[in-house]
C-alpha cells in the first residue's frame, strides 16, 4: 500500500509538471499563430514594413519552446546519450573553478584522482551535469561551511561486490563527490532517487537532481550509490564502465596522430 501510495504521489507530481508545461507551450504557441495571422493581414495590405517585428518575436517564441524542450529531455530517461571515451580526472579538472564558484567560499574543493585512472564511455555533457548537480546538493547540506572531496578510483565489480552494488560483473571507474555536511535519515535515502522528491524549500530543490543522475548512471551501464552518516556527510558513488580501448593523447613527438578525446 505505501509503494502504491508513493506512485501515486510520484503520478501526481508528474502530472503537474506536465500540466504546468502544456500550459507554457499553449501560451507560446498562441503567441506564435496571432504573430503569423497578423503578419498575412499586414501583407494583404501591403503594410510590408510593419512584418519584421513580428517575425523577430515568433521566432523568439520558439526559441523558448526549443528551450523547454531541451529541458523536457534533460529530465527524461529516454534522452539518447552520446558516449564518447572520457578521461574522468581530466573532466573534474576542467570543471574545478565552476565547482569552486558554483559552492562558494565556504567550502572547501579538493580532488584525489587516481593518477592511472582508466577511460570511462560515457556523454560527457550529461556527466558534467551530474557532477554539479552533486557538487550543489553537497554544499547545500553544507550551510554553515565544509569540505566537499571529489576523487576517482578503478574498480573490478565480481560476485557479492557487483551484485551489492547492482553492477553487472566488470571493470568501473568510481567517481565520489563526497562532503561533511548533514548526512541524510534513512527515509531520505529511501526516496532520494525519487523525480520530484526534495526535503529543500519551495524554489530552491526541484527534486530532480538525483532522479537525473540516477537514469544517467543507469543508462551509461553504471549505478550510483549513496552512503551517509548523519550528522557527519554523505558520499554518493558513480559507477561508470571502463572503455575497453585506450584514449590516445596527444604527443609532442607525434603530431597528428591522434584521436580527438576529452
Ligand atoms: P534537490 O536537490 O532539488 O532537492 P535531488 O534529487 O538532487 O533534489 O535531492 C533530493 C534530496 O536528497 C534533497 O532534497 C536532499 O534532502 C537529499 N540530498 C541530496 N544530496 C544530499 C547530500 N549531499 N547531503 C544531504 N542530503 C542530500
Amino acid at each position: 500500500a505505501e509503494a502504491t501510495l508513493r506512485q501515486s504521489q510520484k503520478m501526481e507530481a508528474v502530472g503537474q509538471l506536465t500540466g504546468g508545461l502544456a500550459h507554457d507551450f499553449n501560451n507560446i504557441l498562441a503567441g506564435v499563430g496571432g504573430s503569423l495571422d497578423i503578419m498575412a493581414r499586414r501583407l494583404e495590405q501591403g503594410r510590408i514594413a510593419e512584418i519584421g517585428r513580428y517575425i523577430t518575436g515568433a521566432s523568439e517564441a520558439i526559441k523558448r519552446a526549443a528551450a523547454i524542450t531541451q529541458r523536457m529531455l534533460a529530465f527524461s530517461r529516454r534522452q539518447t546519450l552520446d558516449p564518447t571515451p572520457t578521461n574522468v580526472a581530466t573532466l573534474v579538472e576542467g570543471m574545478i573553478e565552476l565547482i569552486t564558484r558554483s559552492v562558494g567560499p565556504a567550502v572547501a574543493v579538493s580532488t584525489e584522482m587516481d593518477e592511472r585512472l582508466w577511460p570511462t564511455f560515457v556523454d560527457v555533457s550529461q556527466l558534467e551535469n551530474a557532477l554539479l548537480n552533486l557538487c550543489i546538493n553537497a554544499r547545500d547540506a553544507m550551510p554553515e561551511g565544509g569540505s566537499l572531496t571529489i576523487s576517482g578510483e578503478n574498480m573490478h565489480a565480481h560476485g557479492a561486490k557487483a551484485s551489492k552494488l547492482g553492477l553487472p560483473e566488470g571493470d568501473y571507474v568510481c567517481l565520489t563527490v563526497a562532503d561533511t555536511g548533514t548526512g541524510m535519515t534513512p527515509e531520505v535515502v529511501a526516496r532520494a532517487f525519487d523525480p520530484f522528491f526534495t526535503t529543500k524549500p519551495i524554489g530552491r530543490g526541484t527534486g530532480l537532481g538525483l532522479s537525473m543522475v540516477y537514469g544517467f548512471a543507469g543508462q551509461s551501464g553504471g549505478n550510483v550509490e549513496i552512503e551517509t552518516d548523519l550528522g557527519a556527510g554523505t558520499r554518493i558513488t558513480l559507477y561508470l564502465p571502463r572503455f575497453a580501448g585506450e584514449l590516445e593523447t596527444p604527443r609532442p613527438e607525434s603530431p597528428g596522430a591522434t584521436v580527438e578525446t576529452r
